[in-house]
C-alpha cells in the first residue's frame, strides 16, 4: 500500500515537462510570445493577455523572498514528518510569483527581499537562502 503524497500535484500531460525538468534539477516557467511576460504555475494560456503562444523556458532559479510563515502542524503526509517547515511565496527573477517551501534556513533569520536560490527535494523545487552576486 502506498502513502498518498499531497505535495506533488498529479502530473497531467500538460504539466509533465515541468515535473520531468524538476526531476533533473531544472525549473521551468512559461513565457508568452505575445506580451513577453512569464507566469507560474504553468498554464496553457497566458494569464496576462490570454495569448495562446506560450512556451516553456528554463528559469534562472534566482528569486527573492516575498512572504513566508512557519508551519508547525500539518497532518497530511509527507508534511507530518517535516514540521516545522517554512512555507513561502517568492518572486522569481523572471517575474512570476511562486508558492514554495524554504529549506536550509533559520526561520528567525528571514527577511522580505532576501535573495534565494532554487534547490530540489524529492523532485520538487524549493528554495534556500543565497544567490548573491557570484554564487
Ligand atoms: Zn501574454
Amino acid at each position: 500500500m502506498t502513502t498518498a503524497r499531497h505535495d506533488v500535484p498529479d502530473a497531467d500531460p500538460f504539466t509533465r515537462p515541468y515535473w520531468e525538468a524538476a526531476e533533473r534539477g531544472r525549473l521551468l516557467i512559461r513565457r508568452c510570445a505575445g506580451c513577453g511576460r512569464a507566469h507560474h504555475y504553468p498554464r496553457e494560456f497566458c494569464p496576462h493577455c490570454w495569448g495562446e503562444d506560450v512556451r516553456w523556458e528554463e528559469a534562472s532559479g534566482r528569486a527573492t523572498l516575498y512572504t513566508w510563515s512557519t508551519v508547525h502542524r500539518n497532518d497530511l503526509p509527507p508534511f507530518r514528518d517535516r514540521t516545522p517547515y517554512v512555507a513561502a511565496v517568492v518572486d522569481l527573477a523572471e517575474g512570476p510569483r511562486m508558492m514554495t517551501e524554504l529549506v536550509e534556513c533559520a526561520p528567525d533569520g528571514l527577511w522580505a527581499g532576501m535573495p534565494l536560490r532554487v534547490t530540489y527535494r524529492d523532485g520538487k523545487p524549493v528554495f534556500r537562502p543565497g544567490g548573491r552576486a557570484g554564487s
